[in-house]
């Protein structure tokens, strides 16, 4: 039998999400955000799920040839665009849009014998990650049509709060500078990820790129993806495989971290960092046993956790143990262990078999 670690991935949650989506912003073209391996649920079968939306982003160009080698044919947007002269035939024949962010791009693309591109403008509002100067956007505009380097411009922002309440002034404003640049020019625009789409409307615009609400996490901390409606997708799942009886004051793990004050049956669990859960994740951070809610205990190692048995019935070698997934979301691990759902599910590592559902 091979490693009992698995990760099953809900279709029927994508789509559900997808209908949120749908719901929060009636008027937009959807954008779905399938960046990270989809954040780590498997770029094509998530596409597969989500195939009748009317885009997709993304960051990494062997991904977007995937994707339309797969036989999608909505845009496909690479967020950060290209990163030489020598991929944009790439994007030319896999007629995939890119980012413009920078004026080194611009002049590649004028430089270029391949610039019938779709163009999607990013405008740097008040985040300063990515994004062209509001003042210089008219400029650059009349410069890509002037050298007929587009067949079409889309201009784009990215909230840096969207997620928090508290900074709701800081949103507005990034909203105000973009309508300032984009209100003299007659182009399609996208500005909402996946908490501005949720507290925002009027952030919706033509369209929306939610990622972490289509895979069924929370943005916010206050909020969780059941308060939403959203369904988690993904299910990290894996299985007892060794148990012992410890005594009062005998340790668990590395560094004996934690320390049995009464007797206790514990339980060693097919699942470590290496696989992606959360060397972070304290003692007491739930895991289900057997359908029962258990605790973990003591270090977090590569291959491997501890559980606490002492409570639960019918507990075996093989017994079925659930990470994160419906009964412990994904959220709850990550806010134990200092960390967001999406440093979680992007980390799911390579040698989790995922097992579409
Ligand atoms: C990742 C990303 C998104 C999606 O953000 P979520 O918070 O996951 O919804 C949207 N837009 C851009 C530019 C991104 O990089």
């Amino acid at each position: 039998m091979s490693r009992p670690t698995q990760a099953f991935i809900d279709r029927s949650a994508l789509t559900h999400n997808l209908s949120i989506v749908r719901k929060y912003a009636p008027h937009s073209r959807v954008m779905a955000v399938v960046k990270a391996d989809a954040y780590g649920h498997g770029l094509l079968q998530t596409a597969q799920a989500l195939a009748n939306v009317d885009g997709f982003a993304l960051l990494e160009l062997d991904a977007a040839i995937n994707l339309r080698e797969a036989g999608y044919q909505q845009p496909i947007l690479l967020l950060e665009g290209f990163f030489s002269t020598q991929e944009l035939a790439l994007f030319e024949r896999y007629r995939l849009s890119a980012v413009i962010h920078h004026p080194e791009q611009i002049a590649m693309l004028l430089a270029s014998r391949h610039p019938q591109l779709n163009l999607f403008l990013k405008i740097n509002t008040g985040m300063n990650r990515l994004g062209l100067r509001p003042e210089k956007v008219s400029e650059i505009i009349g410069q890509l049509q002037k050298n007929h380097c587009s067949k079409n411009i889309t201009l784009m922002t990215h909230f840096a709060s969207a997620d928090d309440p508290s900074q709701h002034d800081s949103v507005i404003q990034q909203l105000q500078c973009f309508q300032q640049v984009v209100h003299t020019h007659a182009h399609p625009s996208s500005l909402a990820n996946s908490a501005a789409i949720m507290c925002y409307p009027q952030s919706h615009a033509d369209w929306v790129r939610p990622g972490i609400m289509l895979y069924g996490a929370s943005p916010f901390t206050d909020r969780t993806a059941a308060d939403l409606d959203l369904r988690p997708v993904m299910t990290l799942t894996s299985k007892i495989i060794a148990i012992h009886e410890l005594k009062a004051g005998d340790k668990v793990g590395y560094h004996g971290l934690f320390q049995a004050d009464c007797p206790m049956r514990i339980g060693i669990v097919a699942c470590g960092y290496a696989d992606g859960y959360p060397r972070h994740a304290p003692t007491n951070t739930p895991v289900l046993v057997n359908n029962q809610q258990s605790r973990l205990l003591g270090r977090i190692s590569m291959d491997m956790l501890t559980v606490d048995l002492t409570n639960i019935q019918d507990v075996q070698v093989n017994s079925p143990v659930i990470l994160w997934g419906k009964e412990i979301s994904v959220d709850e691990v990550a806010q134990r262990a200092g960390t967001t759902s999406y440093e979680l599910l992007c980390a799911l590592a390579p040698r989790v078999e995922k097992i579409a559902c």
